[in-house]
């Protein structure tokens, strides 16, 4: 579709789009990620790093000197946003302090189980998987009891709810847990692993500890009933908790749709569009601190299901010029922007005006 040029403009000559359009532009981070550890203190069912052959086959033992200077060297490769996981990252916070001497901002990815150093400069996705009941289920423990003790009230922590094929009529009473804690919320869709996905068509039957009850037939795999639900349940809570809820319409609406989400090549199942795997900055180190340009974030994942928000939230936003044609769709993509740096940037307020006009 060809465009006015200035259609941009147009939209910008409003003063409220401007600001907020011009505060997203400020707040520009350049994201690598850092596998920190191979250690866990959970085995969760179909987990997306022990659940496969590319992430947790590296050395674990390199020191903390080599760590310093590591960040030191990333920080003047021009990253200016490390996202630390592993694993568990808080069982190496000696790590976590050695990134912070270089970088005054970050993510950390925990499940939310041991207190993290508060000084750390860095936000905290804590993950969730559902209720007392389902996280007995698939993580082995009261993971949420756990995280909501140390992490309520926290303005460094989002609860990051992963929905998945058992756990989304759970979501009310998660959010409203969360809510009555004092903290906030956001959500991500389960993605199997190439090796899952494989167990359950039964052509591996290598038994682990994080693949012990999924069967073909009943597994955490969305289906596109459960996508449709989810995502009406999302809606559903953004209304009823918009202070509580980190989400925006449109992620809701994109991530939602059936099927793949991204471009697959037939041969070699991987994502030909994935705006990690194509970003030439990005790069996904392994805890030997080895890396692979053939990997994302999250490299035991299936891309033909891939739904991992970092990757959905990347692809829309590297296409704001396909979200020009309306005034609308521009505004739908900045508030996607908005959010993503809700979950980002620590003391970061949305724009309500967005919030409103999104819906
Ligand atoms: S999903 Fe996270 S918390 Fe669970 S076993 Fe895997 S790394 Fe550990
Ligand atoms: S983030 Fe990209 S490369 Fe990684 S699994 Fe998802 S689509 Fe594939």
């Amino acid at each position: 579709m060809s465009l006015p040029p200035n259609r941009l403009q147009l939209y910008l000559a409003d003063t409220d789009v401007r600001a907020v359009y011009d505060n997203v532009r400020r707040h520009r981070i350049i994201i690598s990620g850092y596998d920190v550890t191979r250690r866990c203190n959970l085995r969760c069912e179909g987990c997306f790093f022990f659940e496969g052959d590319r992430a947790d086959g590296y050395a674990d033992d390199v020191d903390l000197e080599a760590y310093r200077r590591f960040f030191r060297a990333e920080r003047e490769r021009g990253i200016t946003y490390p996202h630390l996981a592993g694993a568990e990252p808080a069982l190496v916070q000696d790590r976590l302090r050695a990134a912070a001497e270089s970088f005054d901002q970050g993510l950390v990815y925990t499940n939310g189980t041991l207190p993290i150093d508060p000084d750390l400069p860095f936000m905290l996705h804590i993950s969730v998987w559902g209720n007392r009941e389902t996280d007995r289920k698939y993580r082995g423990a009261d993971v949420l009891g756990k995280a909501l003790e140390l992490y309520g009230g926290d303005d460094r922590a989002i609860f990051m709810y992963t929905m998945n094929h058992g756990n989304i009529d759970h979501l009310p009473e998660i959010v409203r847990m969360v809510h009555d804690a004092g903290s906030r919320i956001s959500f991500s869709h389960y993605s199997p692993t190439r090796l899952y996905n494989r167990k359950l068509a039964g052509t591996d039957e290598r038994r682990t500890r994080t693949f012990r009850i999924s069967t073909a037939q009943d597994n955490l795999c969305l289906n596109d009933l459960d996508l449709d639900r989810a995502r009406r349940v999302a809606d559903e809570m953004m209304a009823g908790f918009p202070d509580t809820v980190v989400y925006s319409p449109y992620y809701n609406e994109t991530v939602s749709a059936p099927g793949p989400l991204f471009a697959i090549d037939a041969q070699t199942g991987m994502a030909t569009d994935c705006p990690i795997l194509n970003k030439p900055y990005h790069r996904q180190y392994h805890t030997d601190l080895s890396w692979d340009d053939s990997e994302c974030c999250i490299p035991n994942v299936d891309c033909r299901s891939c739904r991992h928000y970092v990757s959905v939230y990347s692809l829309v936003m590297d296409r704001m010029r396909d979200h020009l044609a309306s005034r609308q769709s521009f505004v739908r993509w900045l508030d996607v922007v908005d959010t993503w740096l809700a979950l980002h940037v620590r003391g970061y307020r949305r724009s309500r005006i967005l919030l409103r006009e999104a819906a």
